[in-house]
């Protein structure tokens, strides 16, 4: 072997041996950062490298700066921000990927890159019943997904009324009108900032208790409406897990003549579960959808699908064209025409990689265990005094809010204590959010890693921890 080969297979096996440390000690370590973002600066603080450094320097360097800062975000008990753990099949098709270190963007010059995005695509409308011909593209997220499906969107009504978009622009193209839930994803927003459709003018539909648009409301919004308009419904509300009614919801905006787009990041994912799959029914019914790998399926990051049913509206609102890219062969796919950029790592390997090693079985059965812990957490808290679930419990996120029975200033007060110490703790990790102007905490069951036991052990800590807040603040127990 020459040197350079030598350095490789060197690199290479001290990586994987790294991994598997870091991998399976994962759950033993505390749920949290061991350090904050401002001592991780300090420990990465350096002036600009003059002369290089031999690799495995370079490598086990990074290894002890970085492990004090990272989160366990592939840990068991990790609830935080709706995040999958990104299983170890996942993350090994997704080292391939940067070992092959193939450019994604066209068939002829990455044949098997391209080939698994056109199967892993099949797999993915299979998987979540949707449209069979509709088209998928390999993007980074969610918040990408939206974009793309809202880009094809724009383009598709406006040239309904006559209007190319993609070549003339915005300016001067009749107005759409855009109608979403008030209780959207923020990224949706982004996305409509990006596309010159303001995150500002957009007509806010009044939503209930759980988050779901009020069908009443959607009507009377849609009545003020002439011309083009894009509905934004929701699978999976960000908080309360609640999702749109399909059924009621799209029939109201078909007979407007909408484009329906579904923010599906992870609440897509009912509907490869039996059990949940009544949640997101008639859904198959929108224009697109957007959702992510890097959720529910377990990919590592970053990997999301732009899901679009009519694939040329999809594909005319992100076609690349230049004279040295190879010509599209009839019939043929392009991953580059369904996303926006040209060069991108192939992310349909670890697409490909994860459906094949859970397949359709072991995802229902994944999101269904989700859904039955979160339960069991939800039961294991509801009955402590002092403390209320917030929220119908129907998918993987659960709300809860402490100092109930407190003023309303100091019941946030006391749910952000407790949030705060129940990170310190580091048994299990959660965030807070504002749901309807006040502060809870939120618990998001995503990881392929949770186990009931896990579910008990969380319970356990949110309770014993609840009940020293309540002695250190003098909160009288007996309400
Ligand atoms: C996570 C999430 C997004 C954004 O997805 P990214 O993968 O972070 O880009 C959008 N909508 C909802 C409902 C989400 O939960």
């Amino acid at each position: 072997m020459n040197s350079a080969s030598l350095e490789a297979t060197s690199l290479f096996e001290k990586v994987a041996a790294h991994a598997t440390t870091f991998r399976t000690s994962v759950g033993d370590r505390p749920q949290r950062p061991q350090i904050t973002y401002q001592e991780a600066l300090k420990t990465f603080e350096a002036l600009t490298p003059e002369t290089g450094t031999p690799a495995d320097l370079v490598l086990s360097d990074l290894v002890t700066r970085a492990s004090p800062g990272l989160h366990a975000m592939t840990g068991p008990r990790f609830f935080g921000w709706v995040i999958g753990a990104s299983h170890p099949v996942g993350v090994a098709a997704d080292w391939l990927t940067s070992v092959w270190g193939q450019n994604a963007g066209n068939h002829t010059a990455a044949p098997a890159a391209a080939a698994v995005e056109t199967i892993a695509a099949r797999w993915l409308l299979d998987l979540l019943d949707l449209p069979r011909q509709a088209s998928v593209g390999f993007v980074t997220g969610a918040t990408v997904a939206n974009l793309v499906c809202l880009a094809a969107a724009r383009g598709e009504v406006l040239k309904q009324v006559g209007w190319d978009v993609e070549a003339k622009g915005l300016f001067g193209a009749p107005p759409i009108s855009v109608l979403l839930g008030e209780e959207a994803h923020a990224t949706v927003f982004s996305a409509l900032q990006f596309l010159g459709l303001g995150h500002d003018r957009v007509i806010s539909v009044k939503a209930d208790e759980a988050g779901k648009m009020i069908p009443s409301s959607l009507s009377e919004a849609l009545r003020n409406c002439t011309g083009p308009v894009i509905v934004i419904m929701q699978a999976g509300q960000v908080n309360t897990g609640a999702f749109d009614s399909f059924r009621d919801l799209i029939p109201l905006a078909r007979a407007h003549g909408a484009w329906i787009h579904v923010d599906g990041a992870f609440g897509l994912w009912a509907r490869a579960c039996a059990e949940k799959a009544g949640l997101a029914e008639a859904m198959d019914d929108a224009d697109s959808w957007a959702t992510d790998g890097h959720k529910w399926l377990q990919t590592p990051y970053d990997c999301g699908y732009a899901i679009v049913r009519d694939a040329e509206a999809h594909r005319r609102a992100m076609t690349i064209s230049a004279s040295y890219l190879p010509s599209v062969s009839e019939g043929e796919r392009d991953p580059s025409h369904f996303v926006p950029e040209l060069s991108r790592r192939a992310r349909g390997f670890a697409t490909w990689a994860m459906i094949k090693h859970l397949g359709r079985e072991g995802i229902g059965a994944m999101v269904e265990r989700h859904c039955r812990l979160a339960r069991r957490i939800a039961d294991g808290l509801a009955s402590e005094p002092g403390l209320t679930v917030v929220n119908e419990v129907v998918l993987n996120q659960i709300l809860v809010r402490f100092g109930t029975n407190a003023s309303p200033e100091i019941g946030d007060d006391l749910t952000l204590r407790t949030i705060r110490r129940i990170q310190t703790d580091g048994t299990c990790f959660m965030g807070g959010a504002q749901w309807r102007g006040r502060w809870v905490m939120r618990i998001s069951v995503i990881s392929a890693l949770t186990t009931e036991e896990d579910a008990n052990q969380t319970i356990e800590a949110v309770l014993r921890i609840w009940r020293a807040v309540q002695e250190e603040h003098g909160v009288q127990k007996t309400d």
